[in-house]
């Protein structure tokens, strides 16, 4: 006891010493206490995380020590309290890791990622720790405890208990060599993903090979030829090279040695596959046996809003089912077209479908983004999105210019509600440069949270990559960046209206199956006539957008639709059907995927072609029984929508209900519930199929 409280000070006069100069650990005198970004160096960082990550542990300590009876408030809320400031450091140093990075900021990162591991694990290992909150877990219904006090503690008490926290000694040596031998074997898989993609190369020295590419993928060819050492033009399976090769390519024979390439190169072989899935497979198995659960599927569901298997598996169905009728449409579509024009064989074969649906949309439906952008100035855009917010929610953005800002590009906004009081910091930040990475993303510098009867409001930023105004013509941004950034303004939403007071549970901290319904369906604006028509308007001439134009936008976005849907729900089901596994199956792992897939089929089956060796996504990523969140996200937001759509895309009773009921929640309540108490019932897959028009 003695000890630790003599760490605890030691760690305050380190921290007192280094606060003097260290804009990360002193009170900010920006407005709303906003980050010091213009105080901010890269030498701030790893003191500030060092003195971060010792006051987290010292916070921990004190909760181990405390000699009173563990009590929701001395360990629950204790914990969720600890560590201010590294939960403070961290989140502003990987949100300027991503949108304004150097070397030197990387190289800090390399640093500190062992420390933070080595401090999860001083929370997760500490069997201390979780005696305490298991005796609050086993009191927790005598407690009177709110809602989200509730989840609250079921979260704590199920991270520490999916950790092994509750096995025994043997079971959790068991434990953690399964942990470490299937994450050995998630190494060798992606490994084996990478070096199979870069060892195939498809070098093309006759020019007439070249048939039908267009001139950036030609010249994409030759950069990649020469940089091989090669004559000619080089394509790889890289997607950037192998995607325009397969849409593009006259050469059917070429096509069809790219596609098989591409979906055998983990099949056999140096970079075999087939085995190691059936390793991480039969790992996973045992894994969640030994946690208690029946299945693989059912550890990973507990903590998502489906909850479980048969949930997953009803959802799937009732979405594949329906669809493919449509799908097998779209091919016969496609094939018929194709035929027309100048394809001799009865059937479209992979290796065909993308070359033909691409001839296809050019002739039926293209919509040329060029055509479009004049009529989307960023400006009007910006002031598009936001009114959106102020129609539907009556909150109001008001440019600040005094605040401290980690690049000149950036602007921040005062978020404030219809009685005026201040919600949110909004920082955004459109523009590519060198020091960001490429895509959009929404994050935050703080979250909100209450804490001793404090509210601390939030600090949200979008960060994307459109094009810059140039000296003679404003941002322009296509109608595809339009609904990215109506998307990130969803998440940032979710964000700015948090009304939730523990800091795990507010604004995005949801499930992730769960997480993208306030950003998809803020999309679905971009696709109405009713709102384009507000805003868009010629950036030269003042000229409305013509209404063509908006119905080749929805045409377009409908374009083999079900045929979409179908592949991923593939994806969706080949994910389940392994993950829900008992023990590992007899068959090889080719021929368990073809048997799985046969009755969803929509295109032939080609002999030795497996995507399972190459699916990063649940064998080595974090979508393992997590793919279906995919459409599972967007029928919430479609049927979600649906009731907008209803009542107006500008009815006021259904956004205050969704503001209620969804964005002001977080993760503080059952998602289903809370989903419900907006909807009335439970997300109908029906609705998507209705939104993509895959109707009779
Ligand atoms: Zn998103």
């Amino acid at each position: 006891m003695k000890k630790i409280l003599l760490a605890a000070s030691v760690v305050l006069a380190l921290m007192n010493s280094c606060k003097m100069e260290n804009p990360l650990l002193t009170e900010s005198s920006a407005p709303y206490g906003a980050p010091q970004f213009d105080k901010i160096r890269n030498e701030h960082y790893l003191p500030a995380f060092e003195a971060g990550i010792a006051e987290a542990k010292a916070d921990i300590d004190a909760i181990v020590a405390n000699q009173d009876e563990p009590t929701f408030e001395n360990t629950i809320e204790a914990m969720e309290f600890a560590g201010q400031t590294l939960s403070k450091v961290a989140s502003i140093f990987y949100a300027l890791m991503e949108a304004n990075t150097n070397d030197e900021m990387q190289e800090i990162a390399e640093k500190i990622s062992p420390m933070l591991t080595e401090y999860s694990m001083y929370v997760s290992l500490n069997n201390d720790l979780f005696q305490r909150v298991k005796a609050v877990y086993e009191k927790r219904n005598e407690l009177g405890l709110d809602k989200d006090q509730m989840t609250l503690l079921e979260d704590n008490y199920k991270s520490f208990v999916r950790g092994g926290a509750n096995l025994s000694d043997e079971d959790k040596a068991l434990y953690s060599k399964w942990s470490e031998e299937l994450s050995l074997t998630i190494l060798q898989f992606s490994k084996n993903v990478l070096a199979a993609t870069n060892a195939y190369t498809l070098n093309i020295t006759d020019e007439a090979d070249l048939d039908g590419l267009p001139e950036y993928v030609r010249t994409m060819g030759a950069e990649t030829a020469a940089e091989k050492g090669l004559e000619g033009w080089a394509f790889t399976l890289d997607y950037p090279s192998f995607g325009p090769f397969m849409k593009y390519s006259k050469n059917r024979e070429l096509r069809r040695q790219m596609w098989t390439a591409y979906n055998t190169k983990e099949v056999g072989g140096e970079f075999d596959n087939t085995e190691i899935v059936k390793k991480i497979v039969d790992l996973r198995i045992r894994i969640a046996n030994i946690l208690g659960y029946e299945t693989y599927a059912d550890y990973a569901l507990e903590t998502r809003m489906a909850k479980s298997r048969k949930t997953v598996d009803e959802f799937i169905m009732q979405l594949l089912e329906p669809t493919l009728p449509f799908a097998r449409k779209d091919v016969a579509d496609v094939l018929a077209y194709a035929r027309q024009n100048g394809f001799e064989e009865n059937k479209l074969m992979p290796w065909d479908f993308s070359y033909w649906s691409e001839r296809y949309q050019e002739a039926e439906y293209s919509l040329n983004a060029e055509e479009l952008k004049p009529y989307f100035k960023l400006e009007d855009c910006i002031d598009a999105v936001f009114g959106l917010a102020t129609r539907l929610y009556g909150i109001t953005f008001e440019e600040l210019d005094n605040m401290p800002v980690y690049h000149e590009d950036v602007k921040v906004y005062d978020v404030k509600d219809a009685d005026g009081t201040h919600l949110a910091l909004f920082y955004t930040d459109y523009f590519p440069r060198a020091s960001k990475r490429g895509g959009a993303w929404m994050t935050d510098f703080r979250g909100q949270s209450i804490r001793d009867g404090v509210e601390y409001r939030p600090f949200v930023t979008i960060v994307c990559n459109f094009t810059k105004p140039t000296a003679d013509a404003p941002s322009l941004i296509t109608h595809d960046e339009l609904t990215t950034f109506l998307h990130e303004f969803g998440h940032a939403l979710h964000g700015i209206l948090a009304q939730g007071r523990y800091p795990s549970l507010t604004g995005t901290g949801v499930s992730r199956d769960f997480v993208e319904l306030p950003s998809q369906i803020m999309e679905n604006w971009a696709f109405e006539p009713e709102y384009l028509n507000s805003f868009a308007k010629h950036y030269q001439t003042g000229e409305a957008i013509p209404a063509e134009l908006i119905e080749k936008i929805v045409a377009a976005k409908n374009y083999l639709a079900a045929y979409g849907q179908v592949r991923q729900l593939h994806f969706a089901y080949l994910d389940m059907v392994w993950h829900s596994l008992k023990e590992i199956p007899a068959t090889g792992t080719v021929e368990f995927e073809q048997n799985a897939l046969a009755p969803y089929s929509v295109l032939p089956a080609v002999e030795g072609a497996s995507f399972s060796p190459s699916f990063s996504h649940i064998f080595a990523g974090g979508y393992s029984a997590g793919y279906y969140s995919y459409k599972w996200a967007e029928v919430l937001e479609a049927d979600a929508f649906s009731l907008f759509k209803e009542k107006g895309i500008f009815n006021t009773e259904v956004s205050e209900s969704f503001r209620k009921n969804i964005l002001e929640k977080g993760g503080a309540e059952d998602e289903a519930e809370i989903y419900r108490n907006f909807r009335g019932h439970d997300p109908q897959p029906e609705a998507l199929m209705k939104k993509l028009g895959l109707t009779k």
